[in-house]
């Protein structure tokens, strides 16, 4: 135990409070669980509410994942002064509604991806954000991963020398079985298609990696444009979303790429992937394989596999050993350590509402383009 440890009782107490209970909903309050037990923090953190539209499952979860109170309604969650932090793992038209409320209570917001399903609605959080002058974050985990961390100092320390190319695509396969039946995720009003809901990843990774886009010219197709309403129901809906969208990129350092973005292609699960070219190297990954980095220089016979380790960042606190592969959900308590020391003052690692507001202009810009057909400069928007 080192000396200046302070036990946790002795620290101020940062209550959490949590909407949603669903698949993002478990992964945030493991987040909040885990996150003590992996790092000393500057605070105690309080499980202090957990809110859903079900106020039973609400009860159940709560009890469940050791959150003190349980809530039917979002709103009252936010106004409970136990709760100084506000997570938010709904349905994406509600983020608007839910941040800009827990930003005029003057609470922190850690808000899941996409930020909004409009421009507009992002514009107004930012400057709400920027109003209330609280700690702000998006759930753009991936980035939070220690091997991606490896990849942007590689790059930023010119190992790849000059940047000329990105190839980047985030797939998977949920949604490539016509029968599978409509969700909010289909409805653009509720979400916005593959772009919104796994492009929004990559255009944040791309962004974390390679800096600024400056413009782009894209497709987007829905490929099964009606759905049954329900498992084996003979309605359908029909579906006004994209199911997969491409397009080109121009970056602001001159590196030119390609971005994907689909829920239809089969055999991948979670298939975000890149590789980045440069005049003297090439980095490829796969967050299939989320320890591993293909790094390619000259003169190699090939790539090299380089394996996650206990030198990197942010491994050691869950594994002293390398190769022993950190997970999904390694990566979110990742995300929730930066963000609680964000909120204590130490440090602004992770993405706010400000970047989110980049990463969805750069979306809005990829959508005007797909239904112009033309390039479309990002400062149009
Ligand atoms: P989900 O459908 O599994 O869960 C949504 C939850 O919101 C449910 O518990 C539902 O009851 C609750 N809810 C709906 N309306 C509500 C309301 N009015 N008040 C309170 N609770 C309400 O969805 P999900 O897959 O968990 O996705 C939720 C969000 O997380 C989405 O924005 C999605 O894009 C994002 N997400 C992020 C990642 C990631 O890797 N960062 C992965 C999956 C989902």
């Amino acid at each position: 135990m080192r000396e200046s440890y302070v036990p946790s009782s002795a620290l101020p107490t940062l209550g959490i409070g949590l909407i949603g209970t669903g698949f993002m909903g478990r992964a945030h309050a493991l987040a909040f669980r885990n996150v003590s037990a992996a790092f000393q923090l500057p605070v105690q953190v309080h499980l202090a509410a957990l809110a859903d539209a079900d106020a039973a499952r609400a009860e159940r979860c709560a009890n469940d994942w050791g959150f003190a109170h349980a809530h039917g309604d979002w709103q009252s969650l936010i106004n409970d002064p136990g709760v100084h932090l506000v997570a938010i793992t709904t349905p994406n038209h509600l983020h608007y509604p839910m941040a800009m409320a827990a930003l005029a209570a003057g609470k922190a917001v850690y808000c899941e991806k996409p930020l909004a399903i409009s421009l507009g609605q992002a514009s107004e959080m930012r400057r709400a954000a920027q109003a209330a002058g609280v700690v702000t974050r998006v759930g753009y985990n991936y980035q939070h991963n220690p091997i991606i961390g490896l990849a942007r100092q590689m790059i930023a320390d010119g190992e790849l020398g000059e940047i000329i190319g990105f190839q980047g695509e985030f797939s998977e396969e949920f949604m490539g079985d016509p029968a599978t039946p409509w969700s909010w995720r289909c409805e653009a009003a509720h979400a916005g298609g593959a772009l919104a809901d796994l492009g929004s990843h990559l255009l944040a990774l791309a962004r974390h990696l390679l800096g600024d886009i400056d413009a782009v010219c894209a497709d987007s197709h829905t490929v099964h444009a009606q759905r049954p309403v329900a498992v084996g129901s003979s309605e359908q809906r029909t579906i006004a979303v994209d199911d997969q969208t491409h397009a080109l990129l121009r970056f602001a350092n001159g590196a030119r790429g390609t971005f994907s973005s689909s829920w239809l292609k089969h055999g991948y699960k979670n298939h975000l992937s890149f590789e980045i070219s440069g005049t003297r190297g090439t980095l490829a990954f796969d967050q299939e394989r989320l320890n591993e980095l293909q790094v390619y220089r000259p003169g190699q016979d090939g790539f090299q596999r380089i394996l996650a380790g206990p030198t990197l960042p942010g491994y050691a606190v869950f594994c002293p050993a390398p190769g022993h592969q950190l997970g999904y959900n390694e990566l979110k308590t990742l995300e929730v350590h930066a963000l609680i020391q964000a909120v204590c003052g130490h440090g602004n690692e992770g993405p706010d509402f400000e970047e989110a507001w980049q990463v969805e202009r750069l979306a809005a810009a990829i959508r005007l383009a797909a239904a112009e057909q033309r390039w479309v400069r990002i400062d149009e928007l």
